[in-house]
């Protein structure tokens, strides 16, 4: 059973922007047409790659991008494919309601779980604007994924990349399962120190994992094993910024290959493959019964 734990929903023309299309793309080596997930692109992805499941994310950037891929877009996609998409809405906590848009993304539109995207938004994900958005995530039950690390993104803000910037809220919601995207990259180090200071902090290996070179990889998950937080690391892709296939190859040689690991540290053991592959998602969501090893 595998979960990739950050999938994009969205199609190029109808959602996105060229600009942003065209921004976000050049660092994959793919085309800006490439960042698009429609319905069969994302179910054949999955099955070519054998994801079972995949947290497919809403995206609100709107106030400064100018487009967002909307709670309704995904609850739709969810709707028709409920064995496979978990629902993640997206809000703008600078834009009035952002907490009632949560609300009822969550028990009207039956999502179960939020993303967000500070930095694309300038605005801190510790900016006091987020707590009434961040309360309404803790008293729903739901998981919060949290864009941190660098982005290509032009009008993204670079001063709110670092994934220390959730310390406070950490702190201030010990309740809140918070995920950190990217693993933090290139902040990676201090996102595993800040996981092992907070239990309710979890982080992703989206993009980091993709195309980061395999001993980087395995240096990372080697800290994360010895800080005693490699079960709270979750396996995600960032597709379509990244393929399913590859990625899942390159987690697979890591369980099998000594070669990238730092020394005195061992490969993957299949236990802790098959959590940071879905285990640990399952377990997030409060759905267990996602999950059959
Ligand atoms: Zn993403």
């Amino acid at each position: 059973m595998i979960i990739d734990s950050h999938v994009h929903a969205g199609e190029y023309y109808r959602h996105f922007t060229t600009a942003f299309a065209d921004q976000m793309m050049a660092t994959t080596g793919m085309p800006p047409e490439a960042l698009s997930a429609p319905e069969a692109k994302l179910i054949a992805e999955m099955d070519a790659a054998g994801v079972d499941r995949a947290f497919l994310l809403a995206f609100d950037v709107r106030r400064v991008e100018g487009f967002s891929v909307p709670n309704e877009f995904v609850a739709e996609l969810c709707a028709r494919h409920p064995d496979r998409f978990i629902g993640f809405a997206s809000v703008d906590a600078a834009t009035p309601g952002a907490a009632d848009r949560l609300r009822h993304a969550i028990t009207e539109l039956g999502l179960s779980g939020l993303k967000t995207a500070p930095c694309y938004l300038r605005m801190s994900p510790a900016d006091p604007r987020w707590y009434d958005v961040y309360e309404t995530a803790r008293e729903l039950g739901i998981p919060v994924l949290v864009h941190t690390g660098y982005t290509p993104a032009k009008n993204a803000d670079g001063r709110y990349f670092s994934p220390l910037l959730l310390e406070p809220v950490a702190r201030d919601f010990p309740d809140l399962k918070i995920i950190l995207a990217h693993l933090g990259t290139p902040w990676t180090g201090p996102c595993v120190e800040l996981l092992a200071r907070h239990p309710n902090l979890y982080a992703d290996l989206s993009i980091f994992g993709s195309y980061r070179p395999p001993a980087t990889v395995a240096g990372a998950l080697a800290h994360a094993r010895e800080r005693g937080v490699l079960d709270r690391v979750l396996w995600g892709t960032d597709f379509p910024f990244a393929t399913m296939t590859e990625s899942v190859d390159r987690m697979a040689r890591l369980t099998k290959d000594s070669e990238p690991w730092p020394d005195g540290s061992a490969p993957l053991t299949p236990e802790e493959y098959r959590a940071v592959m879905g285990g640990t998602a399952a377990r997030l969501t409060g759905r267990p019964d996602l999950f059959t090893p």
